[in-house]
């Protein structure tokens, strides 16, 4: 029996409710994605995989249409379900990982701005981190480097004030990061004090064309080709006091708590990737859905000892166990979205636990479809061997498979699983 609002407490009325019943706006938002996906996105992928480069045209296209801009975002976060922004993932990636990720790697500078820094810097960085219409931007989040990439605590870049100027002076190497060196925000997490550890870090924006940021060597990958990593260097490089996000008092306060033995707020790079993972989790699932969905269409067609290979048990029972995958997978995406939106802590890691599957299933489906297609799954001539490249990724980056399975047992345990 379902209780009227009558009969509950203001308290029970506020509890927020799971349901997978999307509403008229999440059902617009999702067609509206995939028309892009499907119309602009899927046909540019095999091009911009091939060339490794950002492709501007793209970005410059999913501006035109709002998709690429501040706004949107906002809009997508707006749902206080939660699930716009992981629907929005799947779509777009469902069209293209490479391209996608060129279009969404900013949200993870945008990411690290809402979440640490203050509104005023919310309302100064972010719109710069898209540009225009006619000149869009792109940012970068930079927390990993050559020696510090699982383990964020051994950041080594260092963040030293200088009172007379206020101004923060950031020295070290970046690696890995997407977007690095070609964007007009550069986020960099920085040590403030060595001694604390993840504890000391903090994060800084660094202006479009700040001296002393130059990007490093351009990484050529396996997959996700369409979007760029790039090492950054930071070499003296002088960013203004207030590019500190969340501000030097609020700093020195934190730190001082933990100095005295108390609980400081987490590190500045963990604090982002947990609000992240479920979004990232969600682009995995665009991919395995493409996949999937490309297979299943394949083998309804191809033929072989005069049947249609769906026909077969051993080919049928892989789709099925895909489409059975990649569902439960998208079940834990979105409990975590909504988990993460609504304020419900995540006891049992279900942030990482959203990942980790979305990240495993991508791979192993892309895996299943490329087998399904035969010899054809193997050439670039078909999309399912480039979609194979670009999910092996998803294990690797904002936490490899162990480092979700560590958070997870920690979270269930309470015991420090090395
Ligand atoms: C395409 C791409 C884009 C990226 N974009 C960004 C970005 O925008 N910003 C950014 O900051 N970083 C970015 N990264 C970096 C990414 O987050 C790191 O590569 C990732 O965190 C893994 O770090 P690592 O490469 O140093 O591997 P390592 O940490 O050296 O790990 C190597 C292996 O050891 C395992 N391992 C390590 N520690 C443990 C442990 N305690 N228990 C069990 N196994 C363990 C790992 O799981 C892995 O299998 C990107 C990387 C790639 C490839």
């Amino acid at each position: 029996m379902s209780a009227t609002a009558e009969q509950t407490t203001p308290a029970e009325q506020a509890e927020p409710v799971f349901s997978l019943q999307l509403n008229q706006d999440q059902k617009d938002i999702r067609e509206w994605v995939h028309g892009f996906a499907e119309g602009v996105v899927r046909p540019a992928a095999h091009e911009w995989d091939e060339r490794e480069e950002t492709p501007w045209p793209i970005i410059q296209e999913a501006a035109k249409i709002g998709l690429y801009s501040f706004e949107a975002l906002a809009q997508f976060y707006a749902d206080e379900t939660g699930l716009t922004l992981p629907i929005v993932n799947e779509e777009l990636f469902w069209g293209d990982a490479g391209i996608g990720m060129a279009i969404m790697g900013t949200s993870l500078a945008v990411a690290a701005i809402f979440g640490q820094g203050t509104g005023e810097q919310f309302g100064e960085w972010v719109p710069q981190c898209f540009g225009t219409v006619d000149e869009p931007k792109v940012a970068a989040f930079c927390s990993s480097e050559p020696d510090a990439g699982s383990d964020v605590s051994a950041i080594r870049t260092t963040a030293r004030y200088d009172e007379a100027k206020d101004e923060w002076v950031l020295n070290g190497q970046k690696a890995w990061a997407t977007n690095g060196g070609i964007a007009a925000v550069h986020i960099i997490i920085a040590t403030v004090d060595r001694e604390l550890g993840a504890r000391g870090h903090a994060a800084f924006v660094v202006p479009p064309g700040t001296k002393g940021l130059e990007q490093g060597a351009k990484v050529s990958k396996h997959g996700l080709r369409a979007s760029h990593t790039a090492d950054v260097h930071l070499d003296d490089c002088r960013v203004p006091g207030s590019c500190l996000l969340g501000g030097k008092e609020k700093l020195d306060e934190r730190l001082a708590r933990v100095r005295e033995g108390g609980r400081g707020r987490s590190a500045a790079a963990l604090q982002t990737f947990e609000a992240t993972r479920p979004s990232v989790g969600a682009q995995a699932l665009g991919i395995a859905r493409a996949a999937y969905e490309y297979a299943l269409d394949y083998a309804r067609e191809r033929e072989q000892f005069g049947r249609k290979i769906i026909e077969n048990q051993a080919i049928a029972f892989a789709l099925a166990d895909m489409k059975l995958e990649i569902d439960a997978a998208r079940l834990l995406v979105w409990r975590a979205s909504w988990m993460g939106r609504t304020g419900v802590p995540f006891e049992a890691a279900e942030g990482s636990m959203s990942k980790l599957k979305a990240g495993e299933v991508a791979l192993w489906a892309t895996e299943r479809a490329m087998h399904i297609l035969g010899g054809n799954g193997y050439t670039r001539e078909f999309p399912v061997e480039r979609w194979h490249r670009d999910a092996k990724i998803y294990t690797i980056f904002e936490g490899t498979s162990e480092i979700q399975r560590l958070v997870i047992s920690r979270a269930i345990s309470g015991v420090q699983i090395r």
